[in-house]
């Protein structure tokens, strides 16, 4: 096991990760930016190195300055997160370069899925159904692109092969609409990703995102940790989280966890991972694979009581997995309220002093955050503050005590989306399960597709 780990993020998972190390004996490093000095799990990390300036172009992404700080602190690996470096094949193989583990799957597998045609391509030779769409990159030839349409079937969606956080794609409904919105799509994605590609797919209605999480060692075994539906979501971005997810069958749960695992092995996973589905009408349908730790891991390990991130700690260190699929079981029903520092209706980022913070507590009740009593929330980065995460017996008894904890929490100075989770454990369609990833911005009045 390794001695020290560098942790290159900041936040609530800098906190997590550093918890993991501390429970497995492992030192850490905290490397920050300016603006994050004073945060409070900063000084409870063995070492600290600040990397730079508050804008994360010049500290949090400066490739360079990560590496020199675990070379200064000797650290043996480097666990970066979810965003900033965490998905950057430059970055794992800088950091595999200079002697350190990456604490994630190889370069060459994050630049694989990171490629959103050779990720479905790979998918679909392991056998994971994906969105029915175009065989690849669109090519230049108009009449080929609508011949494609035609197949597929109207609405289609073109997407960027380098696209991310939900930015880099375009609804067409009409033939005649197709070759525009194909041209401006790809323009878009040059000037955006730095990568023309395009590809096509069937445009689902009113589907569900179901993810399934994957742990794989570096010995040849995979497991599945179950589904969670993130179908809470506004523009893109997921609100709420649960597992399991609610009218999906042990069988159907099975099924599709099976090849996922099957195709973690098949291109020599290694880490933590999840597939993200697109789910309609019973099928699940593949879009993208995220090569990281996930914001909402916390609902897979209420359910399943295995420690994510120390799982990634022990597979990075060359350890086998220590428990089969059958060892596997699914408890309960856990949910997930990210808590963001915006505004709740305008969704407006707001920063500053946080004056008053009360955080909720009792059986089932999760709290992971990095923020306190007169934290300063920077201005910089991401607005979420922290999550809360319930967990019952039942899925009434996991919504029963999110808003019990939801109403005795409180948290005064800045703005929070509270109010719009305790709108939301108090919504009958919420209460049924099962949502469309449009439902959020439905009730909120706000356009969606
Ligand atoms: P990103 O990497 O930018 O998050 P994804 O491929 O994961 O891109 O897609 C993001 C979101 O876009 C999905 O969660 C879904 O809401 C919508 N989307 C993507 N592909 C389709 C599709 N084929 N049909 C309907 N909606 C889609």
């Amino acid at each position: 096991m390794f001695e020290k780990i560098l942790i290159a993020n900041r936040g609530e998972i800098a906190l997590r990760v550093q918890r993991a190390c501390r429970e497995l004996g492992i030192k850490t490093v905290a490397v920050h930016s300016e603006a994050d000095r004073e945060a409070k799990y900063v000084q409870l990390a063995d070492e600290s190195v600040c990397i730079g300036p508050a804008p994360s172009g010049q500290s949090y992404l400066n490739i360079p300055a990560v590496i020199s700080a675990a070379e200064v602190t000797d650290a043996e690996a480097i666990h970066p997160g979810y965003g900033f470096l965490s998905e950057n094949a430059d970055f794992a193989e800088r950091v595999e370069q200079s002697g350190f583990v990456f604490i994630g799957p190889r370069a060459e597998t994050i630049r694989l899925m990171g490629d959103k045609v050779s990720a479905k391509e790979a998918m679909r030779k392991a056998g994971v159904p994906c969105v029915p769409g175009s065989e690849g990159a669109l090519g230049d030839d108009p009449e080929e692109t609508l011949r494609e349409a035609k197949r597929i079937g109207y609405p289609v969606i073109i997407k960027a092969a380098g696209g991310g956080g939900g930015r880099g794609m375009r609804v067409v409904h009409t033939e005649a609409a197709l070759l525009a919105s194909v041209n401006m799509t790809k323009a878009e994605a040059q000037s955006a990703f730095g990568n023309p590609m395009v590809y096509m797919e069937k445009f689902l209605e009113q589907p569900r995102h179901i993810e399934i999480q994957v742990l794989s060692d570096q010995h040849g075994n995979a497991v599945y940790l179950g589904e969670r539906d993130c179908s809470m979501q506004r523009r893109h971005q997921k609100v709420l989280e649960e597992a399991p997810a609610p009218g999906i069958s042990t069988r159907l749960r099975d099924k599709i966890g099976a090849r996922c695992a099957d195709a973690c092995r098949r291109i020599n996973y290694r880490g933590a991972g999840t597939f993200e589905f697109l789910y309609e009408n019973d099928e699940f349908y593949f879009i993208e694979m995220n090569t990281r730790v996930q914001v909402e891991h916390p609902v897979t390990e209420m359910i399943t009581g295995i420690d994510i991130v120390q799982e990634q700690i022990r597979i990075a260190a060359g350890e086998k997995l220590s428990f089969r699929q059958r060892d596997i079981e699914f408890k309960g029903h856990a949910i997930e309220c990210r808590i963001n520092a915006e505004d709740p209706y305008t969704f407006v980022p707001s920063p500053g002093r946080i004056t008053t913070f009360h955080m909720p507590g009792g059986p089932g009740v999760r709290v992971d955050t990095h923020a306190y009593q007169n934290y300063m929330v920077p201005p910089h980065y991401d607005s979420m503050i922290g999550k809360l995460i319930t967990h019952g017996a039942t899925r009434e008894q996991a919504i029963a005590k999110m808003r019990i904890a939801l109403s005795e929490m409180a948290v005064e100075g800045i703005k929070t989306n509270v109010a719009l989770h305790r709108d939301l454990l108090a919504d009958a369609a919420f209460h049924l399960g099962g949502t469309s990833i449009h439902y959020l911005e439905q009730k909120l009045g706000l356009n969606s597709k």
